[in-house]
């Protein structure tokens, strides 16, 4: 889109405090947008109630406040747009493109992560009580270029299947929410860790479905620990320390690379993201998958 302004977000979901995988994806995504003049914007993912909590979320923008990680625009919070989803899952509905499928987890577990479209032709309508939503995926071989990555392709069919877009509780799949928003918040670039890498041929295919234009995509090395683990709540990184940003900001930077500016080491997070920006080249950031925090993990 040579001609849009650049346009980026920052996608939390509050499941937990900000840690520093996630200071790590909103540094990398604030100092890109920057660099290229852009918008940088946020999103909280908290379509899904059990796992979210407002404090979270609360905290996770206090968090990039206080680490000078302002965002442009309202920030948005899928919590509040059930009746944009449903719409949008409407629109498939009546488009033929989704089915109801009734099959329980344990069920499908045996076949991997494909499903095997057993609810495919099973009912002409939805049967009564609780049911999730599938988008029926013929034969669609997804390509698309990651600036980072290269040139990804995925064969939806054998490699996913038909996928959910409506969880059997009724709240909107991750998929969904995802392109939705994006289009919503005109993002251009979606930059985002590698390990959504693999969501990225569903997204667009559901994109082609919506009639929704397609952003760029650049999904970059993810934070691990020693084992080659991603950080994460799950496998339980700590919340980064709210009381000591200037020092947080030069850890992530040590990690992309960036030799700390003596002058600089102890001063406003503000000052040191501007040096950040303008030094900023992203394809300076360390090739593979992962960037090994070692000790810094727990
Ligand atoms: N909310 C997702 C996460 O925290 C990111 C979604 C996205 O960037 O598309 O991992
Ligand atoms: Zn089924």
């Amino acid at each position: 889109h040579p001609s849009v302004p650049y346009r980026g977000r920052f996608a939390p979901s509050p499941t937990g405090p900000l840690h520093l995988g996630s200071l790590y994806t909103a540094l990398v995504g604030f100092c890109e947008a920057r660099r290229r003049g852009g918008v940088w914007l946020v999103r909280i993912d908290d379509a899904d109630r059990q796992r979210c909590r407002q404090t979270h979320a609360d905290g996770i923008l206090r968090t990039l406040e206080t680490h000078g990680l302002w965002w442009d625009e309202a920030v948005l919070f899928q919590s509040r747009r059930d009746e944009i989803y449903r719409g949008a899952l409407e629109r498939l509905a009546a488009g033929g493109r989704v089915f109801p499928c009734t099959c329980p987890r344990r069920e499908l577990s045996g076949s991997g992560q494909v499903y095997p479209g057993r609810c495919r032709a099973r009912y002409p309508h939805p049967p009564p009580g609780q049911h999730a939503l599938r988008l029926r995926v013929d034969d669609a071989v997804i390509g698309f270029h990651d600036r980072l990555q290269g040139r990804i392709e995925q064969d939806l069919a054998s490699a996913v299947g038909d996928f959910v877009v409506r969880r059997r509780d009724g709240l909107p799949a991750y998929h969904l929410a995802t392109v939705i928003d994006d289009a919503e918040q005109r993002v251009t670039e979606v930059l985002r860790g590698v390990d959504l890498l693999d969501s990225t041929p569903r997204q667009i295919l559901l994109q082609e479905c919506l009639g929704l234009p397609r952003p760029d995509y650049c999904h970059i090395p993810v934070l691990t620990d020693h084992g080659g683990i991603k950080l994460s709540k799950q496998a339980g990184a700590l919340p980064v320390d709210a009381a000591a940003p200037s020092e947080n900001l030069w850890t992530v930077l040590a990690l992309l690379g960036f030799a700390p500016e003596p002058a600089l080491i102890g001063a406003k997070p503000a000052d040191i993201l501007d040096w950040a920006v303008a030094r900023w080249d992203i394809r300076r950031l360390p090739s593979g998958r992962g960037i090994d925090v070692g000790g810094l993990a727990a």
